[in-house]
């Protein structure tokens, strides 16, 4: 007899652990997604008026340095080349993304060497700061006022709805700034799109024989009584019915529009001025430079707190939800027969490729430990 495992949420916390048990042929496997569509937020679709392959819930590039992680989304899909370059407009024009040699000769105005630049934009940063604490410390300290004000303040003020004051450093830390001329947005060593969307990897991932997959489908906590152990993906308070209250977070609102040929001659272009109202349009058919269409399918994307009834993308990890968070955190330890994965289910700020590795590495743990023993979280919330 196989053990009786349910998996809540198939996007790629759920899909690729539900892959590795079964893969073991010890467990017989139930994965619920309340939406009518696996892949989660990284769901895509084509669109039916243009053909164009799109990113439903916003743009999402692969990337990772894991070579593991990069072998396994292959196995599932193919990947096409794409190497992601963003572009910010500013109050002082167009420049490129991350922060990089060319972006610091333009905005001011200079022809510096690689050691020139990073003397000179270590001078532009604010020596009497020594612990960055804040987003914006971290701005102030490496970068300096001017670049601050005009490629963060708006655009973090908008994606995030509070002053980057509030904000971690760590948010920004995401972002390398170079002193060279590689305008590669991520510094992973792997990075690509994959051909047939991400819906149909992770259709991929679940097709097995142990696993069983249902969407539409809301799962309940008294549901958890009919198996042997229950991994959650969801968001944490809301396993618990929100009961101490909400944890917050950002969500997005997309404006479609069509138009055609070529509409910003690039994949994602970042509007950092606060008094443009969107933080970003993205041109979904750039994402596959491989394919041709005649038409083009464009997004802005709106920031707002999320509320009740919003799909939670970011979580905001502001302290009063860092308290609450560790307030249902007890209460999850006093679960049985009960682990919270991915980026609802532990409430942080992560990518794909690094949901994907805690999945891999959680599996590997469970595989070898009593379930009695499994752990309540695949990564302890911090
Ligand atoms: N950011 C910014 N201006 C930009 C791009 C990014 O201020 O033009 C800030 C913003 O606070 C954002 C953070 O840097 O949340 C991290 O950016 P990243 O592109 O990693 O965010 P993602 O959209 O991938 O979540």
């Amino acid at each position: 007899m196989k053990t009786k495992i349910a998996i809540v949420g198939a996007g790629f916390a759920g899909a690729v652990l539900a892959r590795e048990l079964a893969e073991s042929g010890n467990y017989d496997i139930h994965v619920f997604d309340a939406r009518n569509h696996v892949a989660g937020n990284c769901h895509t679709k084509r669109d039916e008026e243009t053909g164009v392959m799109i990113h439903e819930y916003g743009p999402h590039i692969f990337h990772t340095s894991r070579e593991d992680v990069w072998d396994y989304v292959n196995r599932y899909g193919k990947f096409g080349q794409y190497v992601n370059r963003v572009k910010a407009v500013t109050a002082r024009g167009v420049f490129s993304l991350p922060i990089n040699l060319l972006t610091i000769n333009q905005f001011f105005g200079k022809k510096m060497t690689p050691p020139e630049a990073r003397d000179f934009v270590g001078s532009l940063g604010d020596r009497t700061i020594t612990e960055p604490k804040s987003f914006e410390d971290q701005a102030l300290k490496f970068l300096g006022r001017e670049f601050y004000e005009n490629f963060f303040y708006g655009y973090t003020k908008k994606q995030w709805g509070v002053e980057p004051s509030e904000l971690p450093a760590s948010i920004l830390q995401r972002l390398p700034v170079r002193f060279n001329y590689d305008d590669n947005y991520y510094a992973s060593k792997y990075q690509g799109i994959p051909v047939d969307g991400y819906t149909a990897i992770v259709e991929k991932i679940l097709d097995h024989d142990d696993i069983k997959v249902s969407v539409g489908a809301r799962f309940t906590a008294d549901m958890k009584s009919s198996y042997a152990h229950t991994f959650y993906s969801g968001p944490m308070d809301g396993y618990f019915g929100f009961k101490l209250g909400r944890l917050q977070y950002r969500s997005l609102v997309f404006e479609k529009f069509v138009e055609s040929g070529d509409y910003q001659g690039n994949p994602v272009i970042n509007y950092c001025e606060e008094s443009v109202p969107y933080t970003r349009i993205s041109e979904h058919k750039n994402f596959t430079p491989w394919e041709q269409h005649d038409q083009t399918v464009c997004f802005r994307e709106y920031s707002k707190l999320a509320d009740e009834n919003d799909t939670p993308y970011y979580p905001l990890r502001l302290q009063g939800d860092k308290e609450l968070l560790m307030k249902y955190v007890d209460l999850a330890d006093q679960e049985q027969g009960l682990t919270f994965i991915g980026r609802l289910g532990t409430y942080r700020y992560l990518d794909m490729h690094m949901v994907i590795g805690e999945s891999l590495d959680l599996a590997k743990q469970l595989l070898q430990t009593k379930l009695e023993d499994w752990p309540k979280f695949s990564q302890r919330p911090a």
